[in-house]
């Protein structure tokens, strides 16, 4: 059997549309164009990349944009001091901490992440926003574990009452996808480095989402025949080779659908952030 192909740009571009649909109707409305301003730190050659590609999918989608690059010496009171002014800012709805951080200002992460105003944080990763995914609240979510229930949602796949297996507890990742699914009403089981016979537990999966960050950890005997494999880890086992967590030729034979790797959960991503970006304008307005 070969399953069916999820695609990351065929859902990418249905989401970005509706989000450039979304910010025309507010300008409109409004007089102002949701702004995004992303904060890259240091020279990090891959968050250089991941900035481009926010910067191009913003032109895109036709949100305003601002990058603030700063040296890798930056000291701690100086980025908290561009926060707050990002905070203030009226032409910016969303503010994005580019990840990871250099080694000086690491230990300080979360004091950065909880300094942005949880109404600008579309990152979803500020403790009031990650309540309110808790508790059922609206609120900005993470763009990757979004992105993934988006793109279920748009593929028809049915969610409710079905066995979901998240594997990974990170909280960008596996934990909001984990509350994510349970919304849906999905029986959802979370597992980790300590997980016993974890096959036993995959295999038990209709809907399995892998986030452990190792190449080609999932193998076709640990997924459940027809089941939906969605692949979130992006691994670089090569200069120019990226893999998933899934073994994606062997398991493709045994899912019912599934996600490529590069070309799939990482295309919704960014995806997801335009979507939050158009949403945080959307809140911000409400409460005003
Ligand atoms: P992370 O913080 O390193 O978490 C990895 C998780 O995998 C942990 O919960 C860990 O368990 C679990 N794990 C490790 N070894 C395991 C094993 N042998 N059996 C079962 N579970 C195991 O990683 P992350 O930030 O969630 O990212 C996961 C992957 O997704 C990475 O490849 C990352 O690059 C990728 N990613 C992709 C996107 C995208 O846009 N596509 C976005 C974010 C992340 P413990 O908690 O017990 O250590």
């Amino acid at each position: 059997m070969t399953a069916r192909l999820l695609e990351g740009k065929f859902f990418a571009n249905a989401i970005k549309e509706e989000a450039g649909r979304r910010a025309a109707a507010f300008e409109e409305k409004y007089g102002v164009v949701p702004g995004l301003a992303v904060i890259i730190v240091g020279e990090d050659p891959a968050s250089q990349v991941y900035v481009r590609n926010k910067r191009r999918s913003c032109e895109k989608v036709g949100l305003y944009s601002r990058e603030v690059a700063l040296p890798a010496d930056t000291p701690k009171e100086k980025l908290l001091s561009i926060i707050d002014e990002l905070n203030a800012d009226p032409k910016i709805h969303g503010i994005l901490l580019q990840l990871p951080l250099p080694k000086a200002l690491d230990p300080y992460e979360n004091e950065f992440l909880n300094r942005i105003d949880p109404a600008k944080d579309v990152d979803g990763f500020h403790p009031v926003n990650v309540g309110r995914l808790v508790i059922g609240e609206p609120g900005l979510t993470p763009c990757t574990p979004a992105g993934c229930m988006k793109m279920l949602e748009l593929a028809g796949i049915d969610i409710d009452g079905k066995n979901a297996v998240v594997i990974g507890r990170s909280n960008i990742v596996g934990k909001p996808m984990m509350l994510m699914l349970m919304k849906k009403n999905a029986t959802v089981t979370v597992c980790h480095s300590h997980t016993q016979d974890l096959p036993s537990v995959t295999r038990r999966a209709d809907i399995l989402v892998a986030a452990v960050g190792r190449p080609h950890f999932v193998t076709a005997d640990m997924v459940k025949p027809g089941a939906v494999v969605i692949d979130v880890g992006i691994n670089r086992i090569a200069p120019k080779k990226l893999v998933g967590d899934v073994d994606f030729d062997a398991v493709k034979e045994v899912a019912g659908a599934i996600t490529p790797v590069p070309g799939g959960v990482g295309l919704l991503t960014v995806a997801m952030l335009m979507d939050n970006v158009v949403r945080a304008a959307e809140m911000q307005q409400n409460n005003k």
